[in-house]
């Protein structure tokens, strides 16, 4: 007799997919196909109409309002080659999910006809109904009304489907009254606020031709794949993205055999499948791989500006999850979907660069050109170590808390790594201004010559959050589900702030050198404490780190106290990316989002409990039972181990119905909470505890009930089987 779970792990071996045969059919000649970009843009625009638009994209004038009704014509004779019908300004609410609704271009005629219709002011502005998203308070139900204005920085694109094509038009959320209701909004901000400041800085080392600073971003994705016909025997990942139970399988990934191990044929299948729906969209998908988890692997792009990248990123993740699903497999992109197994992190590869294409975190080959690296470096560690506490707040939420500090992701404690070259040259600017001095016309530091800094992986520290490898910042805590637009935000907004004191202290009047010498030993002397290059799992770290006075933000509700704090909102405001109301709108949704999250796990797990495993728990001890009496006068031995077994199902069943109706009670205590901040520290301390408690015994019942009764598909199936 075999159950449904056990059926599939029978079905799997028969699973087949029609192979694409993409032989003959280059990468390069669908790269950007679907992308409204600059070879359709010069298609389809007059050349003056090309140039203004241009002008925006590139160094990010104010859009030309004139030009918006030729760019609409444009834009929609291009999707209407590609078979569009449909048009959708598409948008990242404070959901984090990105958001779409489609209208036809359709609009009938007089004579009974239909024709197809775009004009500029629907290109500009759309009016979706705002009130069903979240707003933290932002919107009163009044002026429930928000609009989604174009950002003609991120390029339309289309997306085909079997039946049809849909042209997307990224944009930017606010309200009637200009708040953002988005995350996209805020993160341009900050890379205005940031290009501002660095542009300051560039001018005093002598650079007078950059016209814009950018901030760079390369994330690398890490995910699951896992059968189709599991996923949906397991309500739990279908609520909450995780599994809220499963024994640890006996082989976990200890073996340290997946990494970089030879990539299934299915799983190569649906990865060639997804670099070519990726780079149709002009999504420069560069590098796949097994990651150190069964059935974990990654994507890593190219890097590009973060406004694009971040667009770019919530579209591979809904890529994805579609083409997972026409492989007969489910993309599991939770940053802890498997308890004891390694879970998804995304790698935020973060640097700044001209508009020319120079990167400001390039090491370079004069003293210089040194000295102008130097200082944007020491502005990134002092930024990073003044607002640990933010960036903590940046990768927050319910999935990160597993991952945090679990010894296999960076732990909260915010540090950086910079290696020893880099440490040591720090050493010698924190020594000081004596031996700066400006001979020949070169600066120097009073740092010797800056060796060349291996920019290779082999002695990259995993385990620091924020790490300095060779030519830009690996900020390594974010989370794998999480829109990249949040802690990019912060990141280019606290560099910005510190940029500006940088700038403003060089302006003053007198030689650039000693002036320059004396701010980075400055604030070296003052941030040192943030720069740490060992084993950032280790205890002694912890210890090391408090005594240092680092803040350790271990949990999502300790992040959001921390965000309250006036200095914190006084900054953003002052650099114009988020004013108060918008920052305490966002507080609001990250304490509501912490409490809906384990709210629907708590209930996930008493329901399963309760409606899967104490009925297989049940009729595993009527079998045990009914064995029991059926040998009984047949047998002359003691029952010894049916007796053992019956005792233990009896007595776990007991402790199952307790830890259920336990958890039943943190919950409802939970939920009477007087503030949300109470509510969520009690989920956080009741609650979560209470639902480990009946995993507890789940799992160890996983452990012998019969395996024809058990109903959830197990680790060992889910993770290994596919
Ligand atoms: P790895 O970390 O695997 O050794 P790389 O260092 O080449 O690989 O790059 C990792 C990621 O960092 C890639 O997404 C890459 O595009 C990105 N990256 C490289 N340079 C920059 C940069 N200047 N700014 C932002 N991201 C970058
Ligand atoms: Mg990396």
């Amino acid at each position: 007799m075999t159950n449904p779970r056990q059926k599939v792990v029978l079905q799997i071996h028969q699973h087949s997919k029609s192979a694409e045969d993409y032989q003959g059919r280059p990468g390069a000649d669908i790269f950007g196909e679907l992308v409204f970009n600059d070879a359709a843009q010069i298609q389809y625009l007059s050349k003056d109409v090309y140039k203004r638009l241009k002008a925006t994209t590139a160094v990010g004038e104010p859009l030309d309002a004139g030009i918006a009704q030729e760019v609409a014509q444009g834009m929609k004779e291009w999707a209407l080659s590609h078979g569009a019908t449909h048009y959708t300004h598409w948008f990242i609410p404070m959901t984090g999910l990105a958001a779409e609704k489609h209208d036809t271009f359709l609009e009938p005629t007089p004579t009974g006809r239909a024709i197809a219709e775009f004009d500029g002011k629907t290109l500009i502005k759309g009016e979706p109904d705002a009130s069903s998203f979240p707003s933290g308070g932002t919107r009163a139900t009044f002026e429930a009304r928000g609009y989604t204005a174009w950002d003609p920085t991120s390029p339309a694109f289309i997306i085909k489907e079997a039946n049809g094509a849909t042209l997307y038009i990224p944009t930017a959320f606010v309200s009637y009254t200009e708040e953002a209701l988005d995350f996209k909004t805020p993160l341009l901000r900050s890379m205005e606020a940031l290009s501002v400041q660095a542009l300051r800085a560039l001018r005093l080392f002598g650079n007078e031709s950059a016209k814009r600073v950018f901030t760079t971003m390369g994330p690398e994705q890490e995910y699951f794949l896992i059968d189709r016909r599991f996923y949906e025997q397991r309500p739990d990942l279908i609520a909450a993205g995780r599994t809220l139970f499963g024994a640890a399988p006996y082989r976990g990934q200890e073996l340290e055999d997946h990494y970089f191990g030879s990539i299934r044929e299915r799983i190569l299948a649906f990865m060639m499948d997804l670099d070519r729906e990726l780079w149709r969209l002009g999504i420069p998908a560069k590098t796949r791989h097994n990651e150190v988890a069964p059935a974990q692997f990654e994507i890593a792009p190219v890097f590009e500006k973060s406004s694009i990248t971040a667009d770019h990123n919530m579209l591979v993740m809904e890529m994805l999850r579609r083409v997972a699903l026409r492989h007969g497999l489910v993309c599991l992109l939770h940053e802890k979907p498997f308890a004891g197994i390694n879970g998804n992190g995304k790698h935020n590869n973060w640097s700044m660069a001209t508009d020319r294409g120079e990167n400001l975190l390039e090491p370079g080959g004069t003293p210089h050109e040194n000295a102008q690296f130097l200082a944007f470096l020491t502005a990134v560690l002092s930024a990073v170590d003044k607002y640990a506490e933010l960036l903590r707040v940046g990768i927050s939420g319910p999935g990160n808390d597993h991952r945090l500090g679990a010894n296999e992701a960076p732990p909260a404690i915010i540090s950086v790594f910079l290696g020893e070259q880099l440490d040591d040259i720090v050493s010698q600017l924190e020594k000081g201004p004596a031996s700066s001095s400006k001979q020949g016309g070169t600066m120097e530091l009073g740092v010797s010559v800056l060796p060349p800094l291996p920019k290779d992986a082999t002695d990259r520290n995993r385990t620091s959050p924020f790490a300095f490898t060779g030519n830009k910042f690996e900020f390594r805590a974010v989370g794998s589900t999480a829109p990249v637009h949040f802690p990019n935000t912060i990141l280019n907004t606290i560099v910005a702030e510190q940029l500006d004191e940088l700038a403003t202290e060089l302006e003053k009047p007198g030689d650039l050198a000693p002036k320059l010498a004396a701010a980075l030993q400055s604030r070296i002397r003052a941030h040192k404490r943030v720069v740490f290059n060992g084993n950032g799992y280790s205890e002694a770290w912890h210890k090391e780190a408090a005594k240092r006075g680092l803040p350790n933000l271990r949990t999502t509700p300790d992040a959001l106290h921390a965000m309250s704090k006036p200095e914190y909102k006084a900054l953003f405001a002052k650099y114009r990316v988020l004013d108060h109301r918008e920052y305490e709108a966002r507080e609001e949704i990250l304490w509501e989002r912490y409490v809906k999250v384990v709210a629907i796990e708590a209930l996930a797990t008493a329901d399963i409990a309760r409606n899967q495993i104490l009925p297989a728990a049940l009729k595993h001890q009527a079998q045990v039972a009914g064995a029991l009496r059926a040998a009984e006068g047949l047998v002359r031995e003691p029952q010894n181990a049916a007796a053992k077994a019956l005792g233990t199902v009896v007595s776990d069943l007991n402790a199952l119905d307790a830890a259920v109706a336990a958890l039943g009670q943190a919950q409802e205590g939970a939920d009477g909470a007087a503030t949300l901040p109470l509510r969520a520290e009690a989920y956080r301390d009741a609650v979560l505890p209470a639902m480990l408690a009946v995993r507890s015994v789940v799992d160890r019942m996983e452990g012998y009930v019969s395996d024809e009764l058990w109903p959830l598909p197990k680790y060992r199936e889910m993770l290994f089987v596919y």
